[in-house]
């Protein structure tokens, strides 16, 4: 065995042989990259022992802690006895008992799970299957090949996902590979482009979504949601009862409702999913992030009888799903994933998120006099601060000023780990985060912030 590399190899190393996502390369060949060699609970420690507030639970995918005892157990265990086999002619236990325990948790009539790699795959499937279904079942609806999506959407990174997506940064240049999809406004209540106020307005915003769906629903084979909040594009957030009129609309007009829980899914809202704060079933689920507690890369689309039965048939028929990746229903990603669901069940860990969340929002609330703070949204354990450069116009910082970016950096100068959406800084902490931690984070996010008024 080689000598164990220094911390200076290591990051000497990194900037030699990795690309990293969605980083400036050229900047961070300039930087000292911070290389994470162990984690403890809500801590992410570096290679030369630093300890780090882990404020986006590594990219909002961890839940209970890293280092968490049962999830350990679970994937110690699976790894005696097989690291992976394949669903593509055979089964495993783990893929078989997380299935049935997602569909226990799952929003009622979801009843069956595909499962493949990651958030963007997840949707993939969703996709696919919503065209294959309509094709099978009701050839004569229309060309059903289409979808709604809503601006600012974010729902990965691969072609399909991307076409579905409408963040301009990401997506603008990938055009001429995406599909065409239809678009239409997002409540922001921030900044609402009717002038209107909740609940006053009476969500006056799904009107013309109801017009889209009216006039094209021959075209349309899904509507694609984040429900709840939309994430990426700076945690906004839906008001209460849209998903619901959301749900409403997309029935009587025949078009599948695909909830993107990827990001919202396993607690995160407050809910085990987004979609039961407004009681709502959709008929495609995709997740991933939390479903393995933050361990492995999985993802899942649940859905419905109805839609899986539209696939079935004899061979030569060619209703089969021919979509299947090579990790699908991997041993051990299900067997963390169980273990998660354990979690959850034992810990009481949905009870345990009441007096978070409330804290929470107090301790955002006394946030809410700084100068550059224009907006507070928070849903459960995720919540974004968006920074203006006047409070009373609402005028956004320009993005070459990257006030995000700032705070981030004065943030971990000062021991917390956050990653910004453009001006918004965004906090996404585990959801096992003790009080103390989670008052630490937000003082360091307000100390941060104040570093924008000295500089
Ligand atoms: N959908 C949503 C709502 C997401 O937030 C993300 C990732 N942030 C994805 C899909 C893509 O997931 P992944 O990065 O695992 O492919």
């Amino acid at each position: 065995m080689a000598d164990r590399p220094s911390a200076r190899q290591l990051r000497e190393w990194d900037r030699r042989y990795l690309w990293h996502p969605f980083t400036q390369m050229q900047e961070w060949e300039q930087e000292e990259p911070l290389v994470i060699e162990r984690g403890k609970g809500s801590y992410l420690i570096d290679t030369e022992g630093r300890r780090y507030l882990d404020g986006t639970s590594s990219i909002w995918v961890n839940l209970h802690g890293h280092r968490h005892p049962v999830l350990d157990r679970a994937l110690k265990g699976q790894i005696d006895k097989i690291a992976h086999s394949t669903l593509l002619g055979l089964s495993n236990p783990p893929a078989i008992l997380l299935a049935r325990e997602l569909i226990k948790v799952a929003p009622p009539g979801l009843s069956r799970v595909f499962y493949s790699d990651d958030g963007s795959t997840a949707v993939e499937v969703a996709l696919k299957m919503a065209v294959q279904y309509w094709r099978q079942r009701h050839p004569d609806a229309g060309p059903k090949s289409m979808f709604l999506r809503l601006k600012l959407a974010y729902h990965g990174d691969t072609i399909g996902a991307v076409s579905v997506g409408n963040i301009e940064l990401f997506h603008a240049r990938f055009k001429p590979l995406l599909f065409p999809t239809l678009e239409a406004e997002p409540p922001s209540c921030y900044r609402c482009p009717l002038g209107l106020t909740y609940p006053s307005c009476k969500t006056a915003c799904l009107e013309p979504i109801e017009r889209i769906l009216q006039t094209r629903h021959r075209d349309l084979a899904g509507f694609i949601v984040e429900p709840l909040i939309q994430a990426a594009a700076g945690m906004i957030i839906q008001p209460p009862g849209y998903l619901a009129r959301l749900r409403e609309l997309c029935t009587r007009y025949n078009v599948l409702l695909i909830a993107d829980e990827v990001a919202t899914g396993f607690g995160r809202t407050g809910k085990m999913f987004a979609c039961e704060h407004d009681g709502v079933t959709p008929d495609l689920m995709a997740v991933s992030k939390g479903l393995t507690g933050g361990y492995l890369p999985l993802a899942a689309t649940l859905t419905t009888d109805e839609i899986y039965r539209a696939f079935l048939g004899r061979y030569e028929e060619f209703k089969t799903f021919f979509h299947g990746h090579s990790y699908t229903g991997n041993p051990l990603g299900c067997a963390v994933a169980l273990a998660n669901l354990e979690v959850f069940r034992r810990q009481q860990v949905l009870r345990s998120l009441g007096p978070k969340i409330s804290l929470l929002q107090k301790l955002l609330a006394s946030l809410a006099g700084m100068p550059s703070v224009g907006d507070i949204r928070q849903q459960g354990l995720m919540a974004g601060i968006e920074l203006v450069q006047d409070k009373m116009t609402k005028e956004p910082y320009p993005p070459p000023a990257r006030i995000g970016h700032r705070v981030a950096t004065a943030a971990r100068a000062r021991g917390l780990l956050i990653r910004p959406l453009g001006n918004v800084v965004v906090l996404v902490p585990p959801l096992s985060v003790s009080r103390e931690e989670l008052t630490r984070m937000v003082e360091i996010v307000r100390e941060s912030i104040d570093t924008l008024s000295a500089g």
